[in-house]
């Protein structure tokens, strides 16, 4: 077997007695192979040994590693080995020249600078997170799935804290989801840690839930909590909710941990700000806000799937228009306000005419339309007959008189080149000849 000439800058080669030797080459002892990797950590011999059986082989001369050594039971460092193979000029033998570094305090430095490449990495997966769905309950559970490659938790959840309660809108990690969501915890409650953390507006960890908070409520009894931190999730200095990440260990965070929960906290509270702001904003393009049913908007983009919805079902879709008779002379006449009024009790009670499956939008001013799937021109003209009856029982505040409208009907099967716009160009065309034939009326279009 081969011998090793061992140097370096370690007085004591852990198991090995290292003679520091006043050697020009630097060599400090002779050892057998199996001396020296004696204590080579075991998690880090089967990559080094084939290193040196390579060099052993001559298939390498030299190569450079970093592995561990043991210095006892618990502990190691790190030493940066060089190994060439050496030849003895007389015999003709071989040996490993070996220079051994202890790196340990390099080694940990690069470790810490790796670990927090991972946490800015996935801070990084956080935020775009955030940006890239505005979808909340997508947002939240992605959030709390990349949380987790930072701190090792079992189950997370995010609450939004309402009057006297937090409710659970977001988790992961819980083999049965939903009987998680919605979960109410009561607020404020004596003791509670989710209180404390709310209404001190810091991050409260607790490595001991069961001596902590006794009374903590368990969602899931057969893998109960131990280990709990709690972030309150702040916006413009107010708390909205509260991010809660459980362990099943006792002792599973340090105060670290708590730092990056806190720091990922503030991307949960965006989220959850986007995602209102975001629905507020929807339901604004939706809706008119004058008559609180459907927009342009919605009429467009409903309307075309309700059309493409028949040609595919082949079933018969009517589109109803209907346009106020004379309404700038009810404008001229009793005011803007006095008009808004009748616009707002007329698509009140047509829509109180109407199936949920049909669409009822402003079209434009004071015109409305209507889609009824699966509906023919008759029975079409049946709902419309309805409406045209509420609307004539109308009395207003504001305009002593009645107020009639003018109605269009088309119905077909979309085939071919049918269009959301062509049924309008249809129907608005029948509603024109009821305009020219006097008004107040309603044309089937042929
Ligand atoms: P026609 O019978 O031919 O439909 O006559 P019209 O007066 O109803 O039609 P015209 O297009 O001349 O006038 C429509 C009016 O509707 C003019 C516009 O000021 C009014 N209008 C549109 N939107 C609103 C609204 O939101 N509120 C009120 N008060 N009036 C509106
Ligand atoms: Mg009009
Ligand atoms: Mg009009």
């Amino acid at each position: 077997m081969m011998d090793v000439y061992y140097s370096g800058d370690m007085d004591n080669l852990p198991g090995i007695l290292v003679r520091k030797s006043k050697d020009p080459d630097g060599i400090c002892c002779i050892l057998s192979f199996e001396n020296f990797i004696k204590n080579i950590d075991p998690q880090d011999k089967p990559v080094i040994l084939p290193f040196f059986d390579l060099l052993i082989n001559r298939r390498i001369d030299k190569f450079s590693e970093t592995y561990r050594r043991n210095t006892d039971k618990k502990s190691f460092i790190w030493v940066k080995c060089n190994a060439k193979i050496g030849k003895s000029a007389e015999e003709g033998s071989n040996f490993i020249i070996i220079h051994e570094m202890d790196v340990t305090e390099y080694k940990e430095i690069e470790i810490r600078l790796r670990a927090n490449h991972a946490e800015a990495e996935s801070m990084r997966q956080i935020a775009a997170a955030i940006s890239a769905s505005l979808n909340m309950n997508e947002t939240v559970s992605r959030i709390l799935e990349e949380t987790q490659r930072v701190i090792a938790y079992d189950t997370g959840t995010v609450q939004l804290l309402h009057k006297n309660e937090l409710e659970v809108i977001g988790g992961v990690g819980f083999s049965n989801k939903n009987a998680v969501m919605n979960l109410k915890f009561p607020y404020p409650e004596e003791g509670s840690l989710s209180t404390k953390a709310i209404n001190s507006k810091q991050p409260v960890f607790s490595n001991d839930v069961t001596v902590d908070f006794p009374r903590f409520v368990q969602p899931d009894p057969e893998h109960p909590v131990c280990s709990w931190i709690g972030i309150p999730l702040i916006r413009y200095g107010e708390v909205i909710g509260l991010m809660a990440l459980d362990s099943a260990s006792r002792g599973a965070y340090s105060p670290h941990d708590v730092k990056l929960a806190e720091v990922i906290a503030v991307h949960v509270a965006t989220a959850l700000e986007n995602a209102r702001l975001h629905e507020r904003a929807y339901q604004m393009a939706m809706g008119d806000a004058l008559t609180k049913i459907g927009s342009r908007y919605r009429f467009q983009i409903e309307g075309r799937i309700m059309v493409e919805t028949a040609r595919r079902s082949k079933q018969s879709l009517s589109m109803i228009m209907f346009d106020i008779d004379h309404f700038k002379k009810v404008n001229d006449t009793y005011g803007h306000i006095a008009g808004d009024e009748v616009l707002k009790k007329m698509a009140e009670v047509a829509a109180g005419e109407l199936r949920t499956v049909d669409l009822f939008a402003r079209y434009g001013g004071e015109e409305f339309v209507i889609i009824l799937p699966e509906t023919e021109s008759k029975a079409a003209l049946t709902v419309f007959n309805r409406i045209n009856k509420r609307i004539a029982e109308l009395s207003y505040k504001t305009v002593p008189e009645a107020v009639t409208v003018s109605a269009g009907i088309y119905s077909a099967v979309p085939e071919g080149s049918d269009t959301l716009e062509s049924f309008v160009i249809k129907a608005d065309e029948a509603m024109y000849l009821s305009k020219n034939n006097g008004r107040n009326r309603v044309t089937l279009y042929k």
